[in-house]
């Protein structure tokens, strides 16, 4: 194994990657993202687990056997009660388009409010879920955590914070969207806050820490 204190974060998505740093550099870890190896990066496992914990699973798995490091993956994605749970596991392909972060994240928005326009905002609650997995090299899985961020979807887009679905998530009783949030504010109660703590924990008990 790499340096004891060194995490690869298997994500290309900056913002998750400052969401983690955020939580784990002050405990000291390095926080690597895909774009940070060197060389060629691994290529993305399939997404096509049930669950967000079956696909943290697999990229997790994948990218410490591909780089020989201990591998942190999140998979998350926004459940809707009156979508059955969509778009969830399917969140960030949710509307099929390609293109660049910001060109997928506004066909997903623009998607997720023709589907909803006509609910009444009571029909409207949502969460976001963030499941993680740590693994190591030699192919265990060293720890899983999860959570979620609960709200209310808006049809009007509010604030310019965070990325993909954060500005249709009104949180009740704040009165603002996740995109409305610092990104302190966001990290301290949002799914992905919450499951990397939780990682934090498992990690500083873990021999490697
Ligand atoms: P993943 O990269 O496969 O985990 O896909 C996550 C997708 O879920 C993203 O593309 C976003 O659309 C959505 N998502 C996950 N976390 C957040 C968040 O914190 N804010 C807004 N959207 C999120």
């Amino acid at each position: 194994m790499s340096d004891s204190r060194e995490v690869l974060l298997a994500t290309g998505n900056p913002h998750k990657l400052d969401e983690v740093r955020a939580v784990l550099s002050p405990l000291g870890w390095t926080v690597l993202g895909l774009d940070d190896l060197d060389g060629p990066t691994p290529p993305e496992p399939e997404e096509d687990g049930d669950t967000f914990e079956a696909n943290a699973r697999s990229k997790a798995l994948a990218y410490a056997a591909a780089t020989g490091r201990l591998a942190l993956a999140d998979d998350s994605g926004l459940e809707v009660d009156a979508l059955g749970g969509a778009p969830g596991v399917r969140s960030a392909r949710f509307a099929g388009v390609d293109g660049d972060r910001a060109t997928r994240d506004a066909a997903n928005n623009r998607l997720l409010v023709e589907r909803l326009r006509g609910t009444e905002a009571s029909d409207r609650t949502a969460r976001f879920v963030c499941a993680m997995c740590l693994a190591g090299p030699d192919g265990r899985i060293l720890a899983e955590t999860r959570g979620t961020f609960d709200g209310v979807i808006v049809l009007e887009p509010r604030g310019s914070n965070g990325f993909g679905y954060d500005p249709h998530l009104l949180l009740p009783g704040d009165g603002c969207t996740s995109a409305e949030l610092s990104p302190e504010e966001k990290n301290a109660r949002s799914h992905r806050g919450a499951a990397t703590r939780a990682m934090a924990e498992a990690m500083a008990g873990l021999e490697i820490a």
